[in-house]
């Protein structure tokens, strides 16, 4: 079993079963975590015996690295390949003050929104706990910064490829080792789960864990949100707003969520659009995130002119909505929003992924 795979209760439920003390479990994680150590022979408070012990139980394995990429912007994005042949994008964000880290949680995505290219490829198959933690791990430990004191990650964002909510087993247990102080210690609102609208699961997590929530909304009427984000036809928008309003509710005022709303042009942009929308949001803990429409190969949409997301953004504004215009990137290296498709070796939809092999790869 891939230690990774296991947040803090279950690691201390295993050790319990081997008979070993749950504060061993603790040691172990700030190990892993805090000193980015993969091997048990450096964990020098633990004997010698628990030691091969635990090298029989367990195993701390991230995937295999298939490219690095680095765009003129810094960004970065890597490929990993996992198990079974899949392979899935993680990508670093380096800011002013901050670094995120977008990950994935599933090979592919089965939520089918028009204008995203993971979509194309539909959903292969779940990410595992392990595989979804070892991305933050790795990229950790390639960045190379120490675990503990200088961060070189202070943001994650479930981003990536899939849409987390839909794969929640795993992804639970994946923000509490995010959260937790003997794994990663990041705090709840540095750590962003974003989701398409699945209603019954944004319910669950505010029951299971308090971590900020980002709500890909898109549209502000049924009828365009039905073509765009196809899940809004099980979860239309009221439904979907009313678990939002319970989401918020009883958290301190400083809790937001974050709409995201990519521009397409002549689709959604409009002003009539953008004062629909204020008046959707107009009486809820919400922040707007514009995000130009990135594009790729055989899309049909094109990026709004940028006039017309400063004016559906001066919209938002003047109704006193808090909106921001997510800047494009990693575009060079297709590491943008909704450019992320992996590579895929088994039997699926992958005409997409061939173009990964079209740019330069700076190292492997
Ligand atoms: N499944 C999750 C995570 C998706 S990726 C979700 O739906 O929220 C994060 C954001 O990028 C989402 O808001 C998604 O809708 C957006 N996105 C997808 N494709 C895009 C594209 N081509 N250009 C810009 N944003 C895109």
């Amino acid at each position: 079993m891939n230690l990774f795979g296991l947040d803090r209760a279950q690691l201390r439920a295993a050790f319990a079963a081997m008979g070993e003390k749950p504060y061993r479990a603790d040691q172990v994680m700030q190990w892993i975590y805090r000193r980015g150590k993969d091997s048990f022979d450096e964990m020098s408070n633990i004997s010698k015996a628990l030691r091969e012990r635990l090298a029989q139980h367990f195993e701390i394995r991230t995937p295999e690295l298939v490219t690095e990429q680095v765009s003129a912007d810094g960004t970065r994005k890597w490929v990993l390949r996992l198990d079974g042949g899949n392979a899935i994008e993680t990508v670093y964000i380096p800011e002013e003050g901050r670094a995120t880290l977008c990950i994935s949680s599933q090979v592919g995505c089965a939520m089918d929104c028009s204008f995203c290219s993971t979509a194309q490829q539909g959903l292969n198959r779940n990410m595992t706990t392990a595989e979804i933690i070892a991305q933050v791990w790795f990229a950790a430990r390639t960045l190379g910064g120490d675990f503990q004191n200088e961060r070189v990650i202070s943001n994650i964002v479930f981003m990536g490829m899939g849409e987390p909510l839909a794969n929640y087993n795993a992804v639970l247990p994946a923000i509490r080792i995010l959260l937790d102080d003997f794994g990663f210690g990041l705090s709840k609102r540095r750590v962003t789960v974003s989701t398409s609208g699945l209603v019954p699961f944004i319910d669950r997590l505010r029951e299971d864990v308090d971590t900020a929530l980002a709500v890909s909304l898109h549209a502000p009427t049924d009828a365009l949100r039905d073509e765009l984000v196809p899940i809004n036809r099980k979860y239309p928008i009221a439904e979907l707003l009313d678990a939002c309003r319970r989401y918020t509710a009883g958290k301190d005022r400083k809790t937001h969520i974050v709409y995201e709303y990519v521009m397409l042009d002549g689709v959604n942009d409009k002003p009539e659009h953008a004062r629909a929308l204020a008046r959707l949001l107009g009486d809820m803990a919400a922040k707007v995130n514009l995000i130009p429409f990135n594009p790729f190969p055989q899309t049909q949409y094109r990026r709004s002119k940028p006039e017309a997301i400063q004016a559906f953004a001066k919209i938002l504004r003047d109704r006193r909505i808090l909106t921001t215009v997510r800047r494009t990137r990693g575009d060079d290296i297709d590491a943008a929003c909704g450019q992320l498709v992996g590579r895929v070796q088994s039997r699926q939809k992958n005409r997409l992924s061939a173009r990964i092999g079209d740019v330069p790869v700076i190292s492997t």
